[in-house]
């Protein structure tokens, strides 16, 4: 039986991504040494490596609909541990700059619980990366 791919690959948006990062996505050859490394990838239902396998097939509907690109800690753990030198932390960057660029936010104050208690810090880095 003939199979037929149905996904159209977003090459635009790849090319997108690879420009803002500088990273060169298809050297990725699916090692998964990101992935063991990643300290969030217990959260992540899209795991590092797959990351740059969705976009070396074009799917960027799949990985902007995750919370993967949000979960990343910028710990650069991936980009130790990559034999190929990609850094998965900076694609992630990427994809977050997509989204904050047209303006979208992912959260707000609303939806921050106790925030007196939180160290102004904290709450400056997680507006400086969730909201545009
Ligand atoms: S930078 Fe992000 S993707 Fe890379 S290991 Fe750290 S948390 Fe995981
Ligand atoms: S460590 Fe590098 S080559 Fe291996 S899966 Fe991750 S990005 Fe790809």
């Amino acid at each position: 039986m003939k199979t037929v791919c149905k996904l159209e690959p977003d090459k635009k948006y790849v090319d997108k991504v690879a420009s803002i990062s500088l990273e060169r996505i298809n050297k990725c050859y699916q090692c998964g040494a990101c992935t063991s490394g990643c300290p969030s990838a217990y959260l992540m239902e899209i795991k590092p490596n797959q990351v740059t396998m969705l976009l070396q097939v074009g799917d960027s509907k799949t990985l902007l609909e995750s919370e993967t690109p949000w979960l990343c800690l910028a710990c650069y753990q991936c980009e130790k541990r990559c034999p190929q030198g990609i850094s998965i932390a900076r694609i992630l960057e990427a994809v977050r700059e997509t989204v904050l660029r047209k303006g979208i936010d992912t959260t707000s104050l609303s939806d921050v619980k106790e925030i007196e208690e939180l160290p102004s810090v904290a709450l400056v880095a997680n507006f400086r990366k969730m909201t545009s």
